[in-house]
């Protein structure tokens, strides 16, 4: 079960994670963007934290922490990981456990407002080729009757894989696409830092 002190631990960690590779998420940004992400993800997880503490249910945790990377973050990953969190916390209801499969379900929702919202496919060089493979592998560890741990371990697996396929992509989406063929030979910065969540998330389910 996934509960509401497990989550809020994984917001922590992940704003922790975010924190140590801050330098290494602008150098990549800086290569193919305008060299901000790092900046841009470390002052919106610092937000959340400050957050936290107060939810009393995983929605509210998720809605909260997705509001404040919209207004803190200020790149254009901000409304999308916002997007992102927004889409969960409206998905899982006034509960304070989640079962596997319905935090499956939620992820599913969030990656669907994301998408919808950033107008993205697979393959256009963004954050969703990390979140697509990596919430399709714990579907599939999930129906294959893996328990949570092995399921968010093969979803951190899938993650770090999709983000090394961005590197040989041709940006489509946000500012790496201006550089059109130049963008290829670059690892995207938002397939980083979204592979940061699943690791985040292995991190505390320990
Ligand atoms: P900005 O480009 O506004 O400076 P950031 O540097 O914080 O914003 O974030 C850049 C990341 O945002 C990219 O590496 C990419 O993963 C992601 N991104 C950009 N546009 C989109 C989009 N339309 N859909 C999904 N992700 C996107
Ligand atoms: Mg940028
Ligand atoms: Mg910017």
């Amino acid at each position: 079960l996934l509960t509401l002190d497990l989550l809020a631990d994984w917001l922590r960690r992940y704003a922790a994670i975010v924190d140590e590779h801050k330098t290494y998420l602008t150098e990549l940004d800086s290569a193919i963007g305008d060299a901000d992400h790092g900046a841009n993800m470390a002052r919106g997880t610092a937000a959340v934290l400050t957050h936290v503490d107060d939810a009393t249910t995983i929605d509210a945790l998720l809605k909260k922490a997705g509001m404040t990377l919209v207004s803190t973050v200020g790149g254009t990953s901000g409304p999308l990981y916002g997007t992102l969190l927004m889409k969960m916390g409206m998905a899982t209801g006034s509960v304070v456990e989640l079962s596997a499969e319905d935090f499956g379900k939620a992820l599913r929702a969030g990656l669907e407002g994301l998408v919808a919202r950033g107008k993205t496919e697979l393959g256009d060089k963004t954050m969703v080729d990390a979140l697509a493979p990596a919430l399709d592998a714990y579907d599939a560890a999930l129906a294959d009757g893996s328990d949570l741990h092995d399921a968010v371990a093969a979803a951190a697996q899938a993650a770090a894989a999709g983000r090394d396929a961005t590197t040989p992509m041709v940006a489509k989406k946000g500012r790496a696409s201006y550089l059109g063929e130049r963008s290829a030979g670059h690892q995207d910065p938002g397939a980083t830092s979204s592979t940061y969540l699943f690791d985040a998330l292995a991190d505390v389910i320990g």
